[in-house]
């Protein structure tokens, strides 16, 4: 029985992670549970599976939870402090860090510190601070993507050396707006943006997806993962069955292909390196009829060079680019600045930062404060 912790438990990855374990009941336990805010659902969650330690991030919601859960026997505490808590909690083998945003950090770096394996849907730990976070993990404990393009990668690379692989090929659908013109997209509405074509996620990430941030966070998340001198090229296919691709010196492509249902990437992830039956719908190929492929449009796209720029960079940009980026989304999600002001807010920001390096998490931290701070002024002064 493999013990799991599952930090933001009631997001689509929460959700979709809990499915597993719901139907792999002789192979699956949550021991803890972390959420945000949304202590309803959190409840009905706690009631099925019975985790013995919870926490909520926002305080003022722990007097709601603990009146909703009258009589259960479980502890429940509140805060980061709480969640880390979560994370680290001796009968716990396996953490799956789900939460959004930089957020996600200092719970995924507690995980690891207490020797726990991680599989990591929370990309932004590895954007904000891939070098600390692989120091920690090396050698010490498995870090495993739930990301469905890394997950390709890993399951295509099937222990191959690093230095076989040529490139990475990432795909990526390209958003709701990959056949926009330019002007059509500076009239884009929240809902618009929101509609993805072929996967249902977070607000966040299907922002980024949008806007193709999420590409180039994944661009940084495979540097990281799969070797920072590894070429990673990015590839727009619309209809996200293949996941990404590698590849190998000798030319050959490994790909991974399926429906686009993160249940696979989770599933993966938590029976790394085994895999277990699921008995989800198979890819109709015959049906599919075609799979087609282009470069994506880097000007109707600036977020993915802006992603790139941060990594060569290097220091703090990368925390200072998803700062702004976090910002940026929800000043959009909340109709504050139009979809394309998104770019702008955070070209800005990392114009102004003076970068440094990262010796501690506290420098990270400074720098996501910092660039919080500087976007939303921006945002303000400029809308
Ligand atoms: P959601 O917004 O659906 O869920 C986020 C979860 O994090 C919620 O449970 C939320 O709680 C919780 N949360 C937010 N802030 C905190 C905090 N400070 N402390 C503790 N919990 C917190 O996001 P997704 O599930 O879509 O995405 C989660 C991560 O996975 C992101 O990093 C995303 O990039 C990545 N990812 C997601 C994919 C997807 O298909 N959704 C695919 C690939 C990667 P509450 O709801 O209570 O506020
Ligand atoms: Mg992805």
């Amino acid at each position: 029985m493999k013990m799991i912790s599952l930090l933001g438990s009631t997001g689509s990855i929460g959700v979709n992670t809990l499915d597993i374990v719901r139907r792999n009941p002789d192979r699956f336990a949550v021991a803890t549970m972390a959420t945000g805010s949304d202590v309803e659902l959190f409840a009905q969650q706690v009631k099925e599976f019975k985790p013995a330690l919870i926490s909520v991030f926002n305080p003022s919601k722990l007097a709601e939870l603990k009146e909703l859960l009258k009589g259960e026997d479980v502890e429940i505490l509140s805060g980061e402090a709480g969640t880390v808590k979560v994370a680290s909690h001796p009968d716990v083998s396996l953490v799956v860090s789900a939460i959004v945003g930089s957020a996600g950090l200092v719970p995924s770096l507690a995980a690891i510190q207490s020797g726990k394996d991680l599989a990591l849907a929370n990309k932004e730990t590895l954007v904000v601070a891939g070098e600390l976070v692989l120091r920690e993990a090396r050698g010490k404990v498995n870090l495993i993507p739930i990301d469905s393009e890394h997950s390709a990668i890993l399951q295509a690379l099937n222990g191959e050396k690093q230095e076989r692989i040529k490139k990475i090929i990432l795909t990526g659908s390209g958003g709701p707006f990959r056949t926009f013109s330019r002007e059509q997209m500076e009239n884009v509405t929240v809902k618009e943006a929101l509609n993805h074509p072929n996967w249902s996620m977070g607000a966040k990430i299907t922002i980024d997806s949008a806007t193709m941030m999420n590409k180039g966070l994944e661009w940084i998340e495979a540097k990281w993962l799969f070797g920072l001198d590894t070429c990673v090229e990015i590839i727009v296919h619309p209809q996200s069955i293949i996941h990404s691709m590698i590849e190998f010196v000798d030319t050959s492509i490994m790909a991974q292909l399926g429906i686009p249902d993160m249940r696979v990437p989770i599933a993966y992830a938590m029976t790394y390196p085994d895999r277990i039956k699921c008995d989800f719908p198979s890819l109709d190929l015959a049906a599919m009829k075609q799979l087609t492929f282009e470069e994506p449009d880097y000007e109707k796209f600036p977020c993915i060079k802006l992603a790139q720029e941060a990594l060569q960079t290097g220091q703090t940009m990368p925390a200072v680019l998803n700062a702004a980026n976090e910002v940026a989304v929800q000043a959009f999600l909340d109709e504050a600045i139009p979809f394309q002001g998104i770019a702008e807010a955070i070209r800005t920001t990392m114009h102004n930062h003076k970068c440094h390096a990262i010796d501690s998490l506290e420098d990270v931290q400074n720098a996501d404060r910092w660039a919080r701070e500087e976007a939303k002024k921006l945002i303000t002064v400029t809308h």
